[in-house]
C-alpha cells in the first residue's frame, strides 16, 4: 500500500493533535470542510462486527440482505482499522508497523499453522493464507477507539494517548469548544475501550477505575450511559460488591458513592423505567447531565446466564431506549452535539463463537440504529444530521460452513428466525476491511478520503464498493465538521 503521502498527512495530524498545541482548530481536517455542515453527529459502531456479522443479522430478522435502514444511505464505503503498531503500550517509533493489504488479504494460497486461542481456547488452523493475514497485526477496540475519536495512528491499549505516550485531543473535546453536548452510550461497562475513547484520556484502556473516574469527575461528555453497576451480577439481580474491582467500571468506590447520592454534575439514573421516561422525554431532570449506569455488571445482556436467545436479563434497558435518551439531552443543545452509540457485546460474542447472541446483539444494535434514523426524521432530517454507521474491527471471521476448504465461503442464509450456517475461524480481532455506512452532511466526503481499491470484495458481497479510507478519516470528518461549525459560529 502505498504508506508514503497518506503517513505522512496522517501523522502530522497526530502531530497537531496533542493537547498542548493551540492550534489545533486549524487542522488538516478542519481546513477540508466545505459545503453544508451538519448540526447533530451521531456516530454508531457495532463493536467487532465483521462482514458477515451484518448479514447473519439481517438474514436472521428479515430472511434477506438490503432491509437494514442503513442500506438505503447514500455512502456505502469500506475502511482500513489497523493500528500504527501491535505494542501495548508507546514505542516511540513513528514508523508504521502494520498495513492492510488487499492481495494478502485474499490469498487462496494454502495457510501455515494455526491461530486463536485467546478466549475459546480452541486452535483455528489457518486455511488459506488469506485467513492467515487478517488474522495478524489487528487493533484492539482502544487504539481503533483512538483511531475513530482522535484521528489518530497509535499503539493498542491507548486511550487517546499518542505512540509518545502524550494525550491527544479528541472529538468530544473539539465539540466541546464549538459550544456542542456530546454523549456515549453502549451496551458494555460505560469504561470500557470504545465509550472510554469517545470520553477519556488514558495511557492503558485496563485502568478502567482512573478511566471511569475521568468520565464521572471530569465530566466531559453530557450523556454516560452503559452498563459497569458495581451492585448488579450479569443476570441483573442486586449482590453485594465483593471488594473495590466491583466498582472499578464507575471510577472506583468514592466516585460511585458520590455518583450515585447526586454529588456529582450528573443525574444519576439505573431503572429500566426510569431510561424508558427519559426516551420518552418524561423523566424530570433536576440537571442537565445524564450518567445512566444500567443495573448489570458487564453487560446490558450478552453476559446473562444460559446459552441462546431469549430469556433476557428483565431489569436493563435495550440500546434504542439508551440511545433515545441520551438524543431527548443532548437535543436541547440548540448548537447541537456529538454522540458515540456502541453495541459493544457484539464483540464479546464474536470472541465467544456465539452464533446465536451475537444476532441478538447486532439486532439490538439494529433497533436503535432505526430508533436514531427515526429521531433524524423527527429532528431535521439528514439535512442537518449526520449519522455513521460502523465497526471499529473484525472479529471471528465468521464463515460459511465449508469455509475450510472453499476459501471466504460466505455464511449462508436458513431463512427469516433461523439461525444461519456459520464457520468461526478465530476468536478475536482481525485485520480486515470494514464496512461504513453514512448519511447527512459531509457523508461522502469519506468516498472522497479513499486510499485504496480491494477488488476482492465481490467475495463477501460487497463487491459494488471496493475503495477503502481509514478508520482516522472518520475523525476527521467528524472533527472537521465540528470545528466548521466553531469556525461559522465565530464569524
Ligand atoms: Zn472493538
Amino acid at each position: 500500500m502505498n504508506l508514503s503521502r497518506r503517513r505522512f498527512a496522517l501523522l502530522s495530524t497526530a502531530a497537531a493533535a496533542t493537547l498542548a498545541a493551540p492550534a489545533i482548530v486549524r487542522s488538516a481536517a478542519a481546513q477540508a470542510w466545505n459545503g453544508p455542515r451538519p448540526k447533530n453527529v451521531i456516530l454508531m459502531i457495532s463493536d467487532g462486527a465483521g462482514y458477515h456479522t451484518w448479514n447473519m443479522a439481517s438474514y436472521y430478522e428479515f430472511g434477506e440482505l438490503g432491509r437494514q435502514v442503513y442500506d438505503r444511505f447514500p455512502v456505502k464505503t469500506l475502511m482500513t482499522t489497523f493500528p500504527l503498531n501491535t505494542s501495548s503500550k508507546p514505542t516511540n517509533d513513528p514508523t508504521p508497523k502494520v498495513a492492510y493489504d488487499a492481495a494478502a488479504a485474499w490469498s487462496l494460497l494454502p495457510g501455515q499453522g494455526d491461530l486463536g486461542g485467546e478466549i475459546t481456547k480452541k486452535k483455528y488452523p489457518n486455511f488459506f493464507a488469506g485467513y492467515e493475514f487478517v488474522k495478524k497485526n489487528y487493533t484492539d477496540s482502544a487504539a481503533a477507539g483512538t483511531a475513530l475519536a482522535a484521528g489518530i495512528k497509535t499503539y493498542n491499549n491507548s486511550i487517546n494517548f499518542d505512540n509518545n505516550g502524550q494525550p491527544v485531543r479528541m472529538v468530544a473535546e473539539f465539540a466541546k469548544s464549538a459550544g456542542k453536548s456530546t454523549g456515549v452510550v453502549s451496551s458494555v461497562q460505560i469504561s470500557h475501550a470504545t465509550p472510554a475513547s469517545f470520553a477519556a484520556h488514558n495511557i492503558s484502556r485496563n485502568n478502567y477505575a482512573e478511566i471511569g473516574r475521568e468520565m464521572i469527575e471530569d465530566g466531559l461528555c453530557d450523556v454516560i450511559m452503559g452498563a459497569g453497576h458495581p451492585m448488579f451480577d450479569n443476570d441483573g439481580r442486586y449482590r453485594a460488591p465483593g471488594s473495590d474491582k466491583a466498582f472499578q467500571y464507575v471510577g472506583g468506590p468514592d466516585t460511585y458513592f458520590k455518583a450515585a447520592t447526586g454529588r456529582t454534575a450528573y443525574q444519576w439514573i439505573e431503572t429500566k423505567a426510569d431510561f424508558e421516561k427519559l426516551a420518552r422525554g418524561e423523566l424530570k431532570l433536576d440537571k442537565a447531565k445524564v450518567l445512566g449506569v444500567a443495573q448489570a455488571h458487564n453487560t446490558l445482556q450478552f453476559n446473562r446466564s444460559g446459552e441462546g436467545m431469549g430469556n433476557l436479563v428483565p431489569n436493563v434497558p435495550d440500546l434504542a431506549t439508551m440511545s433515545l435518551g441520551a438524543l431527548e439531552v443532548l437535543g436541547k443543545n440548540e448548537r447541537g452535539f456529538f454522540l458515540m452509540i456502541e453495541g459493544g457485546a457484539v464483540d464479546w460474542a464474536a470472541h465467544a463463537n456465539d452464533t446465536a447472541r451475537i444476532i441478538e446483539e447486532q439486532i439490538d444494535f439494529n433497533k436503535a440504529v432505526r430508533a436514531v434514523v427515526a429521531w433524524i426524521e423527527r429532528h431535521g432530517g439528514f439535512e442537518h444530521n449526520l449519522l455513521i454507521v460502523t465497526t471499529d474491527h473484525g472479529n471471528g471471521m465468521a464463515y460459511g460452513p465449508q469455509s475450510d476448504r472453499f476459501a471466504f465461503q460466505p455464511v449462508i442464509n436458513r431463512g427469516q428466525g433461523q439461525l444461519p450456517e456459520v464457520t468461526w475461524h478465530y476468536d478475536t480481532h482481525t485485520n480486515e476491511l470494514v464496512p461504513v455506512w453514512a448519511a447527512g452532511p459531509g457523508a461522502e466526503q469519506l468516498v472522497a478520503a479513499s486510499t485504496g481499491e480491494d477488488p476482492h470484495t465481490a467475495l463477501v458481497g460487497w463487491g459494488e464498493v471496493r475503495r477503502y479510507h481509514d478508520n482516522t478519516d472518520i475523525a476527521r470528518l467528524i472533527i472537521g465538521a465540528v470545528a466548521a461549525e466553531q469556525r461559522a459560529s465565530a464569524n
